[in-house]
């Protein structure tokens, strides 16, 4: 079953939040003290996560990422996993981690059916990743890294968000990180998730960033798989791995999304940048499956466009990263 939205894309890719929680405080994301936990109770239990997966599955959703907040610090998250790695026709299982809890945990994550991890790394010097993370141990995610090969799974795609002048000068470095190793490396557009008025002097531009790397490397465009999204891939010539850019700030984005959200209270979000969504939960009441498929086809059916954030717009309505899931 094809699941086509109201401009002819083909939407096949969850985002399920399971956290707001975490277990770091990136400056990007969130602010660094006065964090509004939301309540015990807010959180959808695992037996309605499973719920909401399985009823997008049904309906045409075929990969599903996992996401929060931090996933990993959620109780319980393996056996969780390994019921949505169990849902028939689900084709892809895949979770974005900041790596911190990988060297307990990656060998689970594996058996539990995880097939893919992204990994968010900004920097590869500990100073800069404790500035950005605010409290964060590079070593542990480097560590994380090894332990997700060692339990075999594939070779990671890391996603750097690209900030001037705070770690804008490692892009080429990241980008040769792909050279040697078969990993993907993602540099996404700095978006203005928290309210700051010179948010755009943070954004590098995907454009540029190529341009950086071209500097010095040859890039050949890559072809994109079944479940590519909105990110353009290219090969430094000759590289084991491959790169990306996320412009989601500067554009060309939106014609390519193929995605929905859903937040760990149960909002479903049909755009990262729309405050369009809604409460999922009065469709978990019922036992009847058909509803709430018929609410997740309604959140496919007002999917927008595009979304209206502008690169020019000072003004612009904040958002939870964490909350939302990214
Ligand atoms: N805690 C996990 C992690 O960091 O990978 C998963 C949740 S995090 C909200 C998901 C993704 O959103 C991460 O790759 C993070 O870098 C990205 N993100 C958060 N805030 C962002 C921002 N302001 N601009 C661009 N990307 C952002
Ligand atoms: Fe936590 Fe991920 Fe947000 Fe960083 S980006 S604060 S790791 S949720």
């Amino acid at each position: 079953m094809e699941l086509i939205d109201s401009f002819g894309r083909r939407i096949n890719y969850l985002r399920l939040s399971v956290t707001d929680r975490c277990n770091l405080r990136c400056s990007y994301c969130m602010p660094a003290e006065g964090v509004e936990k939301l309540a015990h109770g807010d959180i959808l239990s695992y037996e309605d996560l499973f719920r909401i997966a399985r009823a997008a599955v049904a309906i045409g959703i075929e990969k599903i990422r996992i996401t929060g907040g931090e996933p990993l610090v959620r109780k319980g998250i393996v056996p969780f996993l390994a019921r949505i790695a169990a849902i028939e026709g689900l084709r892809q299982l895949v979770l974005t981690t900041n790596g911190l809890l990988l060297p307990e945990m990656a060998a689970d994550l594996r058996s539990a059916g995880v097939q893919r991890l992204n990994i968010s790394l900004d920097s590869l010097r500990a100073d800069t990743f404790r500035a950005i993370t605010r409290i964060g141990d590079l070593q542990r995610v480097l560590d994380g890294i090894a332990a997700a090969d060692a339990a075999g799974f594939p070779p990671p795609k890391i996603n750097m968000v690209v900030m001037r002048g705070i770690n804008d000068g490692e892009v080429a470095d990241f980008a040769r990180l792909t050279i040697d190793r078969p990993c993907t490396v993602r540099f996404i557009e700095y978006m203005p998730a928290t309210r700051e008025d010179n948010w755009q002097s943070l954004t590098v531009p995907g454009r540029e960033i190529l341009d950086r790397i071209s500097a010095s490397h040859e890039l050949e465009p890559v072809e994109k798989g079944a479940f590519a999204g909105p990110s353009r891939d290219f090969r430094i010539r000759g590289a084991a791995g491959t790169l990306g850019v996320i412009t989601a700030v500067s554009g060309h984005f939106c014609g390519d999304c193929n995605r929905v959200r859903v937040t760990s209270t149960g909002m479903a979000k049909s755009c990262l940048f729309s405050d369009e969504g809604f409460d999922l939960r009065p469709f978990l009441e019922t036992s009847d499956p058909i509803i709430l498929q018929e609410a997740l086809r309604r959140i496919v059916g007002v999917k927008p466009e595009r979304h209206g954030m502008s690169a020019y717009k000072a003004e612009h309505q904040a958002f939870s990263m964490a909350k939302i899931g990214g």
